[in-house]
């Protein structure tokens, strides 16, 4: 499943994309591009909810009925289920609305939040999908740019305990926008 890979280093850091299903990943922690009720839905969420169990879906309405609807751009952690992940850190990206409605600072704090929540639990690594580019409708390019800048910049500004960050991407035009966007940078 796994048919294109591509990894650079930063710091300590690995940062790789590969084309892949983000369910199969033994990264420490994956991440669920989730919406604000955490109660799971289509594309990628239903696949993390079908391959992981009651468990995540449990933790999620527990952390609801605590603390509200997650925010857009916030991001909480569960357990990983039946995943080979141990964790899955849910966040919620904003919805395509043209551009001009703060979307790309939005995505940004999803991922930063998301990186941030997995250094303050000391873990070792992480998986991303692309978040925000299916059923949210932010153009794909755009989207690729704001994650690897976001985890380039978060990787470089301080050493944490995360030896890998992964962005695991479906098809391979999604793919191709994050190789494009990594070649960008480095
Ligand atoms: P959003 O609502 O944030 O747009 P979606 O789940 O609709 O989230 O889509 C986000 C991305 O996740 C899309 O590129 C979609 O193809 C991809 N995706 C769907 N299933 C998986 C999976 N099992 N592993 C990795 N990525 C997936």
């Amino acid at each position: 499943m796994e048919k294109q890979t591509r990894e650079v280093k930063i710091n300590q850091t690995k940062l790789a994309i590969i084309q892949g299903d983000i369910t199969r990943q033994a990264t420490d922690a994956i991440v669920n591009a989730a919406n604000p009720g955490l109660m799971g839905g289509g594309g990628v969420d239903g696949a993390i909810h079908r391959a992981g169990g009651s468990a995540i879906l449990e933790e999620c309405k527990q952390i609801v009925a605590e603390q509200g609807r997650l925010p857009t751009g916030k991001a909480v952690i569960t357990t990983g289920g039946n995943l080979r992940a141990k964790h899955v850190i849910h966040t919620v990206g904003p919805i395509w609305q043209g551009g001009n409605k703060g979307e790309a600072a939005l995505l940004e704090s999803a991922y930063r939040e998301s990186l941030k929540l997995a250094a303050e639990r000391n873990l070792t690594s992480i998986s991303f999908p692309s978040i925000s580019t299916g059923a949210y409708g932010y153009p794909v390019a755009e989207a690729a740019r704001v994650a690897i800048k976001v985890a380039v910049s978060f990787l470089t500004e301080q050493v944490t305990s995360l030896t890998e960050v992964v962005f695991v991407l479906f098809d391979s035009r999604t793919y191709e926008a994050y190789s494009s966007a990594l070649e960008e940078v480095v």
